[in-house]
């Protein structure tokens, strides 16, 4: 059985101040809540402070991206030591926001995953069609190049430490979110995408989260799916109890 991972995106939100005090909410909250990974991902000038309030908690840290080399004239990014240095367990690579406003592309999100696996850190890659390329019918297609592309050139044994994020664009910070159904038919195509380039057994265990303006409200229908193994989630992750409320039902579905 593959365990629910629960992970919030702060995105550009929450002063080093602000992280602490959301993070010692979350913490005796989610101190009996075993049947879940729970995970943070504060901006990079919070990690510090987020890593010293988990502390000794059952909640993870994550970054929200790095850069794939290890020093040298990189004005602005961060690396993957650098990350580990600060707490973290886990890196999102390739966010939609990411590919939008930044220029990450497929190659970019393969030299940090890369990068990500050989220093250690457990990467959180995500893939998502935009709704021009929904309603083109492109989905699948799109998926495919991302999927491929991304995690190219990565062996089986990394693929184990590999979480992907099947986040369709148009449902990020919109309030809409995918149908179970849509979802799941994503998540069981990558799923089986992954056994094609890899194995039955590893994508037996590849977890997949789902975001997308998921909520307590819409959780138990999206984790509920087969293939749904978790959700990343922004807007609902930056409240103490709007998260809970998500994490409360991932280990309440998983007893
Ligand atoms: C995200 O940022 O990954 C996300 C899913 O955002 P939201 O939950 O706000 O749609």
């Amino acid at each position: 059985m593959r365990k629910y991972i629960i992970a919030g995106n702060w995105k550009m939100n929450k002063t080093g101040a602000e992280a602490i005090q959301l993070v010692n909410a979350l913490v005796p909250k989610v101190a009996s809540l075993k049947k879940v990974d729970v995970v943070i991902c504060p901006p990079f000038t919070a990690l510090s402070q987020a890593s010293e309030a988990i502390k000794n908690s059952n909640i993870g840290l994550g970054a929200q991206n790095m850069y794939w080399e290890d020093s040298g004239a990189f004005t602005g990014e961060v690396s993957a030591a650098m990350l580990l240095n600060a707490g973290c367990q886990y890196v999102i690579i390739g966010h939609s926001e990411r590919r939008q406003f930044f220029g990450e592309t497929n190659q970019t999100v393969n030299k940090k995953t890369q990068k990500a696996l050989a220093a250690g850190l457990l990467p959180i890659v995500c893939v998502g069609e935009t709704l021009q390329e929904r309603q083109s019918g492109v989905t699948e297609k799109v998926i495919n190049v991302q999927v491929v592309e991304g995690l190219a050139g990565i062996n089986s044994e990394e693929m184990k430490k590999v979480i992907i994020a099947y986040e369709p664009v148009w449902a990020i910070g919109t309030g809409v979110t995918a149908t179970p159904e849509q979802a799941e038919a994503v998540h069981a195509f990558i799923r089986g995408l992954i056994e094609k380039l890899y194995s039955k057994n590893i994508a037996a265990g590849l977890r997949i989260q789902y975001g997308g303006s998921m909520k307590a409200e819409n959780t138990e229908e999206l984790l509920n799916q087969p293939d749904i193994d978790g959700g990343l989630i922004g807007g609902a992750s930056l409240k103490a109890d709007s998260f809970l409320g998500i994490i409360e039902i991932a280990n309440k579905l998983s007893a």
